[in-house]
């Protein structure tokens, strides 16, 4: 083996110079890189031999592990860093140049592309087919809404209509008749045609027992020939409640439920009871 100048002392010093130049004026990578190899190199020139070493101590204290000198790395020692196409310096190089081979390996390492990762293999293009995907969780039945309460009513629904309204008759004070008659049997339950108040419930004459509703809109609605009345006078009633019964009372010739619609609560103030009940969806009759 020729002899190799003594390196742990000299790289000791080059090893502070060089991390302090590359600390200033390289990139942290690059100091920490060469300063790794620099630590190998040291380590190597310590123990001055390629195989491990062991060095007993024979002092206590630190001093028990350093190097004794004139131990040289032996030149393979320098290729730490890894294999390399430099050659490596002669017997006489300086310890500069065991330095730069070892900075040179260094870059060399680094300008090496990394191998490119094996490629994954494709999955298998036939694949199993996915499972459908589960079913939604079914959506709660929604709760039904309370049917919303009648605005308006037939006075008896689906009762047929005996007599039309504006029928002329010189019998009638008014000349014609002032309002629909439904055949119904006596004891049929009437209905409040829409909102109202009751404005009167009693006897009045020709029309018998009588109830006459204010509706909501104004208008008046008149039930005759009642058999029976089960509301009051300022009663308010809402549509499709029961005011009483039909009957045949006062001026009639049977059975039968004469309803008026008007726009006053006033004879002879009246509009066709069925065209306003059918403007109001009002279709059962
Ligand atoms: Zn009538």
């Amino acid at each position: 083996m020729p002899s190799v100048p003594p390196l742990g002392p000299a790289l000791c010093r080059l090893a502070d110079s060089f991390l302090r130049q590359t600390g200033r004026n390289h990139s942290t990578t690059a100091a920490a890189a060469g300063a790794a190899v620099l630590t190998g190199a040291l380590l190597v020139a310590a123990t001055g031999s390629a195989s491990a070493q062991t060095i007993t101590p024979t002092t206590p204290g630190s001093s028990a592990f350093t190097a004794p000198h004139g131990a040289a790395p032996a030149p393979a020692l320098v290729q730490v860093a890894g294999p390399s196409s430099y050659t490596l310096p002669s017997e006489q190089a300086s310890a500069q140049e065991y330095v730069a081979v070892a900075a040179n390996l260094l870059t060399v390492q680094a300008a090496e592309p990394a191998p490119a990762a094996e490629a994954q293999p494709e999955p298998a293009a036939q694949e199993a087919p996915a499972a459908p995907a589960p079913a939604p969780e079914p959506a709660p039945a929604p709760v039904p809404a309370p049917a919303p309460a009648p605005e308006w009513s037939a006075p008896v629904p689906g009762a047929p209509t005996s007599n039309p309204y504006g029928v002329r008759n010189p019998h009638y004070a008014a000349g014609y008749h002032t309002g629909v008659d439904f055949a119904v049997s006596p004891g049929t339950p009437l209905l409040a045609v829409g909102n109202a108040t009751v404005v009167s419930a009693g006897w009045d004459g020709a029309y018998g027992k009588e109830v006459v509703l204010r509706l909501a809109d104004g208008r008046y609605a008149q039930y005759a020939h009642m058999s029976s009345i089960s509301v009051s006078a300022g009663q308010r009633v809402a549509a499709g409640q029961q005011i009483g019964s039909s009957g045949s009372t006062g001026n009639s010739t049977g059975p039968h439920l004469h309803f008026e619609i008007r726009s006053a609560n006033q004879y002879g103030a009246v509009i066709n009871p069925i065209a306003y009940l059918s403007a109001r969806g009002v279709t059962d009759f």
